[in-house]
């Protein structure tokens, strides 16, 4: 029987072969079940994101550490989950070097004892292209540090949100029709400075006014124009998963809004720091901007 909680596990399994990768299936017994911490045995790419998943009876609370940093793990289908992005980046979250890292799982039981769980993951390196944009004057003023900053501030703030259980299910949905036109990570030079951007999605080309659509069921954190962003929005799509639509011409939808898979919620456009309409495209796991592809469905 298809459990919730193992579906999701079972479909994330089936994306292993991209960017991301799930705790091994197990099957579920009535007998009481000794905790246990499961994290991905195949190493993950910078820029990917992976589950830990602790499975087990008696359990009251999960908090993982990975790289020095907590997550809190949700209850889900009997389990707890924790959503853990790897950074590929300095800037609004740093880069985690390639290597082997320990995993740890610290969990509250039931009664009030505690117990700690160990794995390790391996994150690889991941190449990412330079690019070279070049913007006219108005566009350039986009680039002002303290905009961007503004602007950093805000998404700090969205993407640390925490909706202690999963809204999603399974694959995403492509948000938008066009063809991919930029992948995640790249590295941007502006005007012929050094490259000290980083793509933080990926990009469809898509028609003025194309619509855009909600990856997954979730719900709407954020709507609203930022400056380098554009008009944007911001799903969660609980326990620290989000995606973002930029660029649009159209929101619509406003803040707590639930939405559905696959739901009309604004249209593409290019406003904000655009060469001309696309939606660019953003999946973010507990503040780590991942590569989204790897959570569609292979085309
Ligand atoms: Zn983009």
């Amino acid at each position: 029987m298809d459990h919730p909680y193992l579906c999701s596990r079972r479909t994330l399994l089936a994306m292993a072969g991209g960017a991301l990768l799930a705790a091994r299936l197990r099957p579920v017994r009535a007998a009481q079940r000794a905790p246990r911490l499961s994290v991905p045995d195949f190493p993950i790419p910078q820029g990917g994101c992976f589950l830990a998943v602790v499975e087990g009876d008696g359990i009251a609370g999960v908090t993982v550490w990975f790289a020095g940093r907590p997550y809190t793990a949700v209850a889900d289908g009997g389990g707890w989950l924790a959503v853990i992005g790897v950074g590929q980046r300095a800037g609004l979250t740093e880069q985690h070097r390639p290597g082997g890292y320990d995993v740890v799982a610290a969990l509250t039981l039931e009664g009030g004892g505690t117990r700690t769980l160990s794995g390790g993951v391996r994150i690889d390196p991941a190449g990412f292209p330079v690019e070279a944009i070049w913007l006219d004057a108005a566009t350039s003023a986009l680039l002002d540090p303290a905009l961007v900053e503004q602007e950093i501030a805000v998404l700090r703030e969205v993407l640390a949100g925490l909706t202690p259980r999963r809204l999603w299910d399974g694959f995403f949905h492509r948000p938008a029709d066009g063809p991919l036109t930029d992948v995640f990570g790249s590295r941007r030079s502006y005007n012929g400075g050094p490259a000290t951007g980083s793509h933080s999605g990926v990009d469809f080309g898509v028609e003025m006014g194309a619509p855009v659509r909600a990856a997954a069921a979730g719900q709407v954190a954020f709507a609203g124009p930022l400056p380098v962003r554009g008009n944007a929005i911001y799903l969660d799509h609980g326990a620290g998963l989000f995606t973002g639509y930029c660029h649009l011409s159209r929101i619509a939808v406003t803040p707590g809004q639930q939405v559905r898979a696959g739901e009309g919620i604004g249209a593409a456009g290019s406003s904000g720091l655009a060469t001309g309409p696309h939606l660019h495209w953003e999946v973010a796991a507990a503040g780590y901007h991942v590569n989204g592809l790897g959570w569609l469905l292979p085309a």
